[in-house]
């Protein structure tokens, strides 16, 4: 079966005009799967397996906790812990750690490997992962099919060094050899030419603390703060600094 392709958020996210749309993709994927989480998924029996086996990361319990449907969250939560407690009861029957001593490795028993496992599971990271995988594969195809969109990544402002690095190491799975060279040439270019731009502009906002600095314009870097932080940590700042 032919993947989906998901032409119209991949070119709305490189014309969004941010320091990299593939953060601005992720932010909108985590913004909808919030919604559905809390949205009337959670009533349905096959979404509500799939919360109550994954459970949610530290980030995204506190962003489920922040929107207030404070019902939702305490059902999706109240089936979850009953599914870990039943499985945590199962497997600490079965096993406990045997004494250690310097000389012999203690075994892991499944108990731990089982809440190893869980604390690396997130329902909202699985659900935005899938679609975000189906984006980066969108991004190629468009690279190689439409030169409008070719053209868009040219006259972006590049992308943040994790994301850089990410379509910069999947580009090789995707594109033949020459449209592969012609698009890492592309992303070398628009990476490295914005990031000058991010360090005038952050050097600037240095300066403009030094007192002989004091009249002079702000230039591009008043907000340089808040676009440094997204590109070196892929944190999309909400806060609009004027
Ligand atoms: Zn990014
Ligand atoms: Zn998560």
């Amino acid at each position: 079966m032919k993947e989906q392709l998901y032409t119209i958020p991949v070119n709305e996210a490189f014309e969004s005009d941010c320091e990299c749309p593939l953060c601005k993709m992720k932010e909108d994927l985590e913004r909808n799967a919030i919604e559905y989480t809390l949205g009337p998924s959670y009533m349905e029996d096959d979404t509500r397996a799939m919360t109550d086996e994954a459970g949610f990361c530290e980030k995204h319990i506190k962003d489920l906790y922040k929107e207030k449907n404070r019902l939702g969250l305490a059902l999706i939560l109240s089936t979850h812990l009953q599914k870990t407690t039943k499985d945590m009861q199962t497997l600490s029957s079965k096993d406990s750690p045997t004494g250690s001593s310097f000389f012999r490795k203690r075994e892991t028993t499944s108990l731990c490997e089982y809440v190893d496992k869980l604390q690396k599971r997130c329902f909202i990271c699985d659900r935005i992962n899938n679609t975000f995988d189906r984006y980066i594969d969108t991004i190629f195809h468009l690279y190689k099919y439409d030169p409008a969109f070719a053209e868009k990544v040219h006259n972006s402002k590049g992308f943040c060094t994790y994301h850089f690095a990410y379509i910069y190491d999947r580009a090789a799975d995707k594109l033949s050899k020459n449209v592969l060279e012609q698009f890492l040439n592309d992303i070398r270019t628009v990476y490295f030419d914005n990031m000058k731009r991010i360090q005038e502009d952050i050097e600037w906002f240095i300066n403009k603390f030094d007192y002989r600095y004091k009249n002079e314009p702000w230039k591009n870097a008043k907000d340089a703060l808040p676009r440094t932080i997204l590109k070196t940590h892929s944190v999309v700042s909400k806060d609009d600094i004027q």
